[in-house]
């Protein structure tokens, strides 16, 4: 019996959040899928429970002397959790660690790398570090290491259709009637009046890049001696070869938009010194090799023949075939990990634990199939199974069916969102799932039909050449005044096309990303949406006081906790703890606030309230329009009052939406909107969608999504495959079309 109790982690009485005093386990060794609309609570029982439990517990196996450098966790609300292994969290945070963390490092293959050229390059140089760019020895010295330096932005330091006395020069320290620019025209031996695409190419040179020279110069009636440089090369020396860092505010500002990043020119971006790149396996350098896709990489590994390197070469097989199983073989080592989308910084971390050795871990996922193609999910599988496999138990919250499937054991939060969800609603196995009558299960057995009435555009927006990223000279259409779908397996170029290439020729466009809004702890839905303005006047109007009275970040906020409702107490040797204020209990206003009231209820009563109770409450015009926004996307279940840092990614893109929801004739730019909805949830966003493109707007969405791709007006599939292999449009018509176009790896996805 004891033992049997083992094989599970009891959660017992969970009640973070919104979570009703909820008791479930999950079985050890094994993967659980967490399923249920947005908002139920699957995070707060996978994340707010499960993940910060274990972080506490980690904490303090440490002396209370390291304790205090360590990040506190409180204890979560909850009876108690038994069994808990360590807590592995693979999220969806960006990898961090700037131009020195790049995909080799992460993914500890490029030490492997390293290793590999150390045994048998040729000419060997030495040792392993030597091949390292964040070594000094093998750094090339003239970036550091970078790749990469700052230069003058030549296009926007010159206007070679002017003449220096008509101001070609931008640059801070050369505009017109400056002390260096009058030294320029002074000092003789240029044409002030001819235009710079008129100078002879020695004469330009010379002004751009001229060595210094003293020589004497007339100024406001007095001979002068003074050094003449070529201007690029003053500013060069003065600002980009010293520490900018060092320099006051102001130069900064006025000398930043000049300067770009270009490639280094000792080592072309190699990054290393010239003598570690002399250093050859098969006759490519290190530099080579990690600027070559991971599916080559593989193929001349597999080639080398070499007892030596023999052990090493099959642990950076095996890792690098990680990378391809999960759908990342058209990445490079050298990638730098801050370019990584979300999606693709999840599965590099995956990588990084499958080839690691601890067991026994809990390892949570959140949503790992986002940014995968239907046909790349099937590998995720693979490796969740494997990691699985290795002893460890997998917790995966994600609404992805394919994914769900998978389950070993599943538990469906719900029914439904907010203080309307919060309870274990099943627990079993995929089979029951599918017998159950969840709302998972409803529209696991329901499929969409494809769209078959289109819309008729009325105009195109035309990409022509695209080169940028692996884009192969791709020119396409975007369709106006409808719903387009950007879609294609991960790495075929969606985002470089729509991002990098569509949203810089159309900077008017409005994007609606998941990235948290609301920098201050203090902004809620009501005040990023404007209710509160509006809220804050009808209470001043009908009190006969000021607006300014009701706001919480000013005059009315209570003085003992400044408005936040809460007081940090911080007790030397023990975990900071978060107390309600005393004073306002919570309500964050001044007590005499809180006496004038709107039929009975205060403003911090009115904070309180669900968008859905809001609404039924408020009469005035312009606060209905705006919660009936937030209620359009699915959002009647949120407090007024709720601190957007508290949301999740889905949701602060649909208070995004709502914000957005009345305007007209705009381009809209998303990119995977159903990222954490539930498949009872994608229904409502395509409405949304379809509301947006009926008022007259073009909406552009980049989604894997099926549900999606079949409601689209036009479809634009990106492909073949990912990385140098992808980069055309391999189909572009209607979903109908789709579904029977022969190429097209969506296609045969959306007939099933
Ligand atoms: P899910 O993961 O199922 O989408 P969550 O567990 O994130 O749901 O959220 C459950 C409910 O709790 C939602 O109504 C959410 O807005 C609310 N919530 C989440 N975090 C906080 C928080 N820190 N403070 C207040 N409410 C929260
Ligand atoms: P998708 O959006 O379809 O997943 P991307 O447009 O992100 O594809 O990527 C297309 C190709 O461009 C891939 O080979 C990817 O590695 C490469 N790429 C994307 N962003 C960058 C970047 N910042 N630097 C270098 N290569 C990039
Ligand atoms: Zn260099
Ligand atoms: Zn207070």
């Amino acid at each position: 019996m004891h033992n049997d109790e083992q094989k599970y982690i009891q959660i017992s009485g969970a009640r973070e959040n919104n979570l009703k005093n909820v008791s479930l386990r999950i079985p050890k060794q094994k993967i659980t899928i967490f399923t249920g609309v947005s908002g139920s609570g699957k995070s707060s029982i996978v994340f707010d429970t499960i993940a910060a439990e274990s972080a506490r517990l980690l904490n303090e196996n440490f002396s209370m002397f390291v304790r205090n450098f360590l990040p506190r966790y409180p204890k979560p609300d909850t009876d108690a959790i038994e069994n808990l292994s360590m807590a592995v969290i693979v999220d969806q945070k960006r990898l961090g660690g700037g131009s020195h963390s790049t995909m080799g490092t992460i993914t500890d293959i490029s030490p492997l790398l390293r290793l590999l050229f150390s045994r048998i390059g040729e000419p060997n140089i030495g040792k392993a570090h030597l091949f390292s760019f964040n070594d000094p020895h093998g750094m090339c010295p003239d970036c550091s290491g970078l790749g990469r330096q700052m230069i003058v932005d030549m296009d926007k330091a010159i206007d070679m259709s002017k003449s220096l006395l008509e101001g070609a020069m931008q640059l801070p320290d050369y505009t017109v009637d400056s002390f260096d620019w009058t030294m320029l025209v002074q000092s003789g031996p240029f044409d002030t009046n001819k235009k710079l695409a008129d100078y002879a190419t020695d004469e330009l040179e010379q002004l751009l890049y001229g060595k210094a020279k003293k020589m004497a110069v007339q100024f406001g009636g007095k001979s002068m001696n003074i050094t003449v440089e070529g201007c690029i090369e003053k500013f060069t020396n003065k600002y980009i070869k010293r520490d900018l860092k060092t320099m006051s505010e102001r130069t900064q500002r006025a000398v930043t938009p000049f300067i770009i990043e270009g490639g280094c020119n000792s080592c072309n971006g190699a990054r290393l010194s010239q003598h570690t790149l002399q250093s050859k396996v098969n006759g490519y350098n290190i530099a080579d090799m990690s600027a070559m896709e991971v599916g080559k990489l593989i193929t001349i590994m597999e080639s080398l023949d070499s007892e030596i390197a023999k052990p090493i070469v099959t642990s950076l097989v095996e890792r690098l075939k990680h990378l391809v199983e999960i759908g990342l073989g058209y990445l490079t080592l050298d990638r730098e990990t801050d370019t990584l989308s979300g999606g693709e910084s999840q599965r590099v971390k995956m990588v990084k634990h499958l080839s690691g050795s601890l067991v026994d871990v809990t390892y949570i996922f959140d949503e790992p199939s986002i940014g995968l193609h239907p046909r790349d999910v099937n590998r995720l599988n693979k490796l969740l199974q494997k990691l699985r496999d290795k002893g460890n138990t997998v917790i995966v919250v994600e609404h992805d069916p394919d994914v769900i499937q998978i389950a070993d054991h599943i538990v469906d939060v719900g029914p439904h969102a907010g203080t309307n969800g919060g309870t274990i609603m099943f627990e079993g196995s995929y089979e029951q799932l599918l017998l159950s009558d969840t709302l998972t299960a409803k529209f696991m057995k329901q499929s969409m039909q494809l769209k078959e009435q289109v819309r008729e555009p009325i105009g195109q927006l035309v990409i022509a050449n695209a080169t940028k990223h692996n884009l192969q000279d791709v020119t396409v259409s975007i369709p106006t005044g409808v719903l387009t779908v950007v879609t294609g397996v991960a790495g075929s170029g969606k985002s470089t096309l729509i991002h990098d290439v569509f949203l810089q020729q159309h900077p008017e466009a409005i994007t609606i990303d998941q990235s948290a809004i609301g920098v201050s702890t203090r902004s809620n839905p009501a005040t990023y949406t404007g209710i509160m303005d509006d809220v804050r006047k009808t209470f001043a109007t009908m009190n006969k006081v000021s607006p300014g009275l009701f706001s919480f970040n000013s005059k009315g906020a209570c003085e003992n906790c400044q408005g936040l409702g809460v007081v940090y107490a911080d007790v030397a040797f023990l975990d900071q703890v978060k107390l309600p204020c005393e004073i306002c209990e919570g309500k964050r206003f001044k007590e005499e606030v809180l006496t004038y009231t709107l039929h009975g209820k205060s403003i911090a009563d009115v904070l309180e309230m669900t968008v859905e109770v809001a609404l039924s409450f408020f009469t005035q015009k312009e606060i209905v329009r705006k919660l009936q926004s937030l209620s359009d996307v699915g959002l009647n279940y949120i407090k007024l009052g709720q601190p957007l840092s508290t949301l999740s990614g889905g949701e602060c893109q649909r208070i995004k939406l709502a914000s957005e929801l009345h305007k007209q004739g705009s381009i809209y730019v998303m990119d995977e909107p159903t990222t954490g909805l539930h498949m009872s949830d994608v229904g409502l966003i395509i409405q949304i969608m379809n509301r947006l493109v009926d008022a007259g707007n073009s909406v552009i969405v980049i989604e894997h999504h099926l549900d999606v791709i079949s409601q689209a007006d036009w479809i634009i599939d990106m492909g073949p495959d990912g990385g140098s292999k992808g980069g055309q449009v391999v189909f572009e018509g209607t979903p109908v079309q789709m579904a029977k176009a022969e190429h097209s790896i969506t296609g045969k996805h959306l007939e099933k």
